[in-house]
């Protein structure tokens, strides 16, 4: 059986975001920036898009700007940001210590630059609070920037509390929104956010597309610098195709939002319930502030990554953490800014679901987990001495 658990990482692509996609490839190949009856048609599928992007988020069209993904939309949020702030005399950000590396790493790039920046810890449930924030606002704090949901332990941020509080101390706000939008109702208007990442690949979308709300009045600053297209704030050709299966995936997740989320909750609480018959077995993150299809457990004595390969030895395939830090055997930030020993750190295993899973495979799951971690146990002298 091959079984798909690691839809935090990325996702399949729908049937009605690859349909769309087939259909622009054929048919709307022209350059949109074209004034010909091609490039006039591949702007009608850019344009239409934007709306039905907008639409989704609670957004107008003209704060949508496409990218070529989550990464380069936290990228340029966070340097839009810094540059209304440094030219007000104001270089420090607040951020979190559970943030993505797309907004990590360009943080500590923004610090080599003289900018200040507070990473506030989050709570032992991986819950960023709105009193952490204020705590560190100062006088020249130009911008706060918090993801929606965490990618590692699945947990919702008061995103909605946090940009009230900023707007109250008029100060730029950024909310990574990579892993919340297409999963949980997000509205930028109502959550006064003035920036949102987000990104294709990770509700049923393509790879390698995404983009940035911005709030009207606004003035996006360039990282590319070329054709001048998304009203030259990101110049380079557009990928319409991508731009479009984005469209549809989003719309279809949108639509469907409920009736995944009671479908896709049901399996994760049947998969809880069962790994919590495993001695040891610790949750990560928060059960009720959390999207539906993430799981996050700690197994005591026992190694994520040997886990992980034991279960993709049985055709499954899960996470220890974040797919970039996957592959190393440096225990998760996120997990040890909770609290986490590192040795729990490192037994970490993240499970999510996503709607094509199946009862069937969450059983085979739980089958194949509940004997792996027994069996990784029987070699460990800390587990046979219960020293954990
Ligand atoms: C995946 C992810 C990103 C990066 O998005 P890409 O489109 O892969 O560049 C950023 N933030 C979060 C929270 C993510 O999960």
């Amino acid at each position: 059986m091959k079984v798909y658990l690691d839809n935090g990482s990325t996702t399949k692509i729908a049937k009605s975001a690859l349909e769309a996609m087939l259909a622009v490839m054929e048919n709307g190949y022209g350059n949109p920036s074209s004034i010909h009856s091609f490039g006039q048609k591949a702007k009608t599928y850019l344009e239409t898009a934007r709306e039905e992007i907008a639409n989704c988020i609670g957004a107008s069209a003209r704060e949508i700007y496409f990218t070529s993904g989550g990464t380069e939309a936290d990228n340029q949020a966070i340097y839009t940001a810094a540059v209304i702030g440094a030219k007000q005399g104001k270089k420090h950000i607040i951020s979190s210590q559970i943030e993505h590396h797309a907004v990590s790493h360009f943080l500590q790039i923004l610090e080599k630059d003289g900018y200040q920046v507070t990473y506030v810890a989050p709570n032992e449930e991986g819950i960023v609070t709105v009193d952490s924030i204020r705590s560190a606002l100062r006088e020249d704090t130009c911008l706060v920037s918090i993801m929606y949901v965490n990618n590692e332990v699945g947990t919702i941020q008061p995103i909605a509390e946090i940009g009230k509080l900023c707007r109250e101390h008029q100060v730029l706000f950024h909310t990574d929104g990579v892993q919340a939008v297409g999963h949980i109702p997000v509205n930028v208007m109502e959550d006064l956010v003035d920036f949102m990442s987000f990104s294709a690949h990770k509700f049923h979308g393509p790879k390698g597309v995404g983009g940035i709300y911005v709030r009207k009045g606004i003035t996006l600053e360039r990282l590319l610098y070329g054709g001048g297209q998304e009203r030259n704030k990101r110049s380079g050709t557009e990928n319409v195709a991508g731009i479009v299966g984005m469209s549809a995936a989003l719309k279809e997740a949108c639509e469907k939002m409920q009736e995944r989320s009671i479908y896709v909750k049901r399996m994760r609480e049947y998969l809880y319930q069962e790994l919590l018959t495993i001695e040891a077995c610790y949750l990560n993150g928060s059960l009720d502030n959390r999207v539906v299809g993430n799981l996050n457990v700690s197994f005591a004595c026992v190694e994520g990554e040997s886990l992980l390969l034991r279960l993709d030895m049985k055709g499954i395939a899960a996470s220890s953490g974040s797919a970039c830090t996957a592959g190393s055997l440096d225990p998760s930030h996120v997990l040890l800014a909770m609290g986490k020993s590192i040795s729990l750190a490192k037994g970490a295993l993240r499970i999510t679901i996503s709607h094509e899973n199946t009862i069937e495979e969450i059983e085979y799951t739980v089958d194949c987990i509940k004997h792996i971690v027994e069996d990784l146990r029987s070699y460990s002298l800390d587990w046979e001495k219960r020293i954990f």
